[in-house]
């Protein structure tokens, strides 16, 4: 719908929305989804908008090395056959203290449970972003 700008400069688009998510981040993302999700199951339609500063999805996340699929499998069954970047399993944890001139190695039993990476992925969450 174009409006009058408040200095009066002419006719400005806008696009109304129910819900304007700021941040094309993970939890940006999934709450877009989950709402489209719980829409969808009622049949109804809702308008959603995600903000995102970066030039694209993905483009400001930064970080994100190992993922626990734990949340996606709640948001999204069926990622796998979708397609998404989880492509490398975890097969080995190794923590070690660095020295001088060597290495010593915790065993992994020593390790509390957030070190301990089986059945996580090691992904690029710029690229989960995106997908
Ligand atoms: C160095 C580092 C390493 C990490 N490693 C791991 C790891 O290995 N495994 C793991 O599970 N987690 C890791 N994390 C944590 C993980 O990255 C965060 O928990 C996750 O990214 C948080 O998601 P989010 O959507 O809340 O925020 P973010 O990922 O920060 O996304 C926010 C988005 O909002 C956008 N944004 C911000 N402000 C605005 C605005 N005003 N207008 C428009 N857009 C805006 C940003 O550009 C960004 O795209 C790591 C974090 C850091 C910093």
């Amino acid at each position: 719908m174009a409006e009058e700008n408040q200095q009066g400069h002419g006719p400005r688009e806008s696009m109304e929305y129910d819900v304007v998510i700021v941040g094309g981040g993970p939890a940006g993302l999934s709450a877009a989804i989950r709402l489209k999700q719980l829409a969808a199951e009622k049949g109804a339609e809702v308008g959603v908008c995600v903000l995102e500063k970066g030039s694209e999805i993905g483009a400001h996340i930064l970080s994100g090395a190992v993922m626990d699929p734990r949340a996606l499998n709640e948001l999204m069954p069926d990622w796998k056959e979708q397609g998404a970047p989880l492509n490398v399993p975890v097969t080995e944890d190794k923590f070690l203290f660095l020295s001088e001139t060597g290495a010593k190695s915790v065993p992994n039993w020593a390790l509390p449970d957030n070190f301990k990476n089986h059945g996580n992925y090691v992904i690029s969450l710029a690229n989960v972003t995106r997908w």
